[in-house]
């Protein structure tokens, strides 16, 4: 061979040689750290040099994929891969998700209005409607996004019509984005410097006006972008083999990654894991992510649909207790079949019902066209609804005549829902459904408040029973949410059979917060340090989390085997859910979608332990 020949060919040699080395190496360096690694290295005349090695970033998919793969060849155990998945990822392969290269051309287009709180994962796009009737009106032309100031109960109808919610004020534990993470509904909150115009129906930023009914909005609600136009948006592998049941599990790679997760953190965690869940789909949904039980059930949107809000809106508007009786007698049947379809999707797992808590003014019409119509119903003047609804205006609502106040003052509303909820039981046993309902007074701050209501559910419960001639009853436990509650837990046992944290009114009474209208200033708080995080999202350890600390050492000083949970929206927290682990609870509950996040820190609590 010819000198120049001979010297390419021992140069191609080299090459070769070189890259074997660096592969070789790169190998050995996975299987010592266990780990992808992020190397650096140089070739110096045919020299390998490595420079630096470290673990490499991932994207949350890759993290999974990545964790797997190398159980599979044997380089890490399955508890390893547990703890390094990051649980919070889970949300992201349940979530919609928006084409990243076309969100990127709408950046670059000027088409990203602004950034708001990302309070319900998941994209969403369609036609802006700006009241909850518009919302449900529009959503039968197309997919519609429910842009409102702050939403509250009324809105319900609405945000369920809606592909996603989107709100200028608000928090993360506002009305908006518990609810929506309840549905699993895309959801930005706090996007304050969105302009609502009601009067000239738009939303605007600086020179981007969009028409409300007509211009189109795309949501981001896992990154808390908003964006002026439509991106297109798909739904999760995931859901489409477990909610929706139109994949096959053997044809998703993706979803047999996220079964293999949750087997794996099955067999390990001690914790058990509940959904916050208030109709049969959302409690099917749940149980489908592997929910077992329902940790808190608020009875109060049951209140909103359909006709039942006129009839409840007459109960609110009474004037006297056999008004009340009256309307409550409409109301029964619709509830206890409510809690029947419940029951039955829940059928052999425990359903921990909550007795009514908002503050009744939430559900009095506050416009005249609906005043109107409660004049018709109550045979009065309209003069005298309003009279009744501003009777009804509180200063302070979130401290005013909610929880089990109402069940003080008006017992036979929580006399009309434990009858509801006993009869509910009683008939689905006939079909052999097994019902385990529980339940539970909000609000409780003084042991006497929970005497006197217990007393009121059990006279109702006796009452049912000689009825029916049956020998019914179920565990009736309390809500810890009020700081005096949990400093005086071992009081408050000996009346409770269980106790449910309420972390997101713990965190509003203990740190003085309000849910609504701190996303004014948290944001700022979190930015400057003055605390790590949100502490309506990841619950403040050593101030609030000492309260539940305290109260479940107190409670279980009366009651050793009092059984303990958390229905706020930290059970779906997994930094929280460590801490809940870590003091004792029994299980933790969160929104359906946020259940197979709770199961993987449930599983990493007990290993990191
Ligand atoms: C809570 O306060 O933590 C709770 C679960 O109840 P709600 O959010 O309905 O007030
Ligand atoms: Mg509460």
């Amino acid at each position: 061979m010819a000198g120049p020949l001979r010297r390419v060919q021992g140069h191609r040699e080299g090459k070769a040689r070189t890259f074997k080395e660096l592969l070789d190496t790169a190998t050995r360096l996975e299987q010592h750290f266990k780990d992808m690694q992020d190397i650096e290295f140089t070739i110096e005349q045919g020299k390998l040099y490595m420079l630096q090695t470290r673990v490499g970033k991932r994207t949350a998919m890759a993290g999974i994929r990545i964790a797997l793969d190398m159980v599979k060849e044997g380089m890490i155990d399955e508890a390893t891969a547990l703890k390094r998945i990051n649980a919070d990822d889970l949300v992201q392969l349940l979530a919609p998700i928006f084409d990243p290269k076309e969100k990127k051309a709408f950046e670059k287009a000027g088409k990203l209005m602004t950034k708001g709180l990302n309070a319900g994962p998941g994209a969403a796009t369609g036609r802006i409607a700006l009241s909850a009737e518009e919302a449900q009106e529009m959503a039968a032309a197309g997919p519609v996004v429910l842009v409102r100031l702050e939403t509250s109960p009324e809105d319900l109808a609405g945000m369920v019509a809606a592909e996603g919610i989107l709100t200028a004020r608000g928090g993360m534990t506002s009305h908006a984005a518990v609810v929506a993470r309840g549905m699993g509904k895309p959801c930005v909150c706090g996007a304050s410097a969105l302009s609502i115009d009601i009067a000239n129906r738009t939303v605007s930023i600086g020179e981007v006006v969009l028409k409300a009914g007509e211009d189109f909005i795309s949501i981001d609600g896992s990154t808390g972008e908003v964006f002026a136009g439509q991106l297109s948006a798909h739904p999760a592998e995931v859901n489409q083999v477990l909610v929706d049941k139109i994949l096959k599990a053997e044809d998703s790679e993706t979803y047999q990654r996220f079964a293999t997760i949750m087997n794996w953190a099955n067999k390990v965690r001690s914790m058990k894991v509940r959904t916050n869940a208030d109709s049969p789909h959302d409690a099917d949904v749940a149980r489908a992510f592997g929910a077992e039980g329902i940790g808190l059930c608020r009875t109060e949107h049951m209140f909103f649909e359909g006709d039942r809000i006129l009839a409840f809106r007459e109960m609110i508007l009474s004037k006297d207790a056999e008004g009340r009786k009256t309307a409550l007698a409409k109301i029964l049947p619709m509830q206890r079949s409510d809690f029947e379809g419940i029951f039955e999707a829940m059928n052999g797992l425990p359903v921990n019902i909550r007795l009514i808590d908002p503050p009744l003014h939430e559900f009095v019409p506050h416009d005249e066209k609906g005043q109107e119509e409660m004049a018709k119903v109550l045979g009065v003047s309209l003069e005298e609804v309003k009279h009744r609804v501003e009777k009804l205006h509180e200063f302070n609502p979130m401290m005013g005549h909610r929880g089990c106040r109402l069940g003080i003052t008006y017992p036979e509303i929580i006399r009309m829902q434990m009858r509801a909820i006993c009869e509910a039981a009683i008939n689905v046993a006939k079909k052999g459904i097994v019902a385990m309902p529980e339940v539970m007074v909000p609000l409780v701050g003084h042991v006497k408040e929970l005497t006197y209501t217990k007393g009121e559910m059990l006279d109702e419960l006796a009452l049912i029973n000689q009825e029916n001639g049956t020998d019914f009853s179920c565990p009736i436990g309390t809500m810890i949410e009020i700081p005096r509650a949990a400093l005086t837990a071992d009081q408050i046992a000996a009346e409770a059979d269980y106790f449910s944290f309420g972390t997101n009114d713990l965190t509003q009474m203990g740190f003085g917060f309000s849910r609504d209208d701190s996303g004014s200033f948290l944001p700022e708080y979190v930015a400057k340090k003055i605390l790590e995080d949100d502490p309506f999202q990841s619950l403040d350890q050593q101030g609030i989390g000492e309260l539940v600390r305290i109260a479940g050492e107190k409670g279980r000083s009366t009651k050793p085997d009092l059984k303990l949970g958390v229905c706020g929206e930290h059970g779906g927290d997994p930094r929280s859910v460590k801490f809940f682990h870590k003091v004792g609870l029994n299980y933790v509950s969160c929104s359906p979608y946020r259940v197979p996040v709770a199961i993987l820190a449930a599983a990493q609590a007990t290993l990191e332990n």
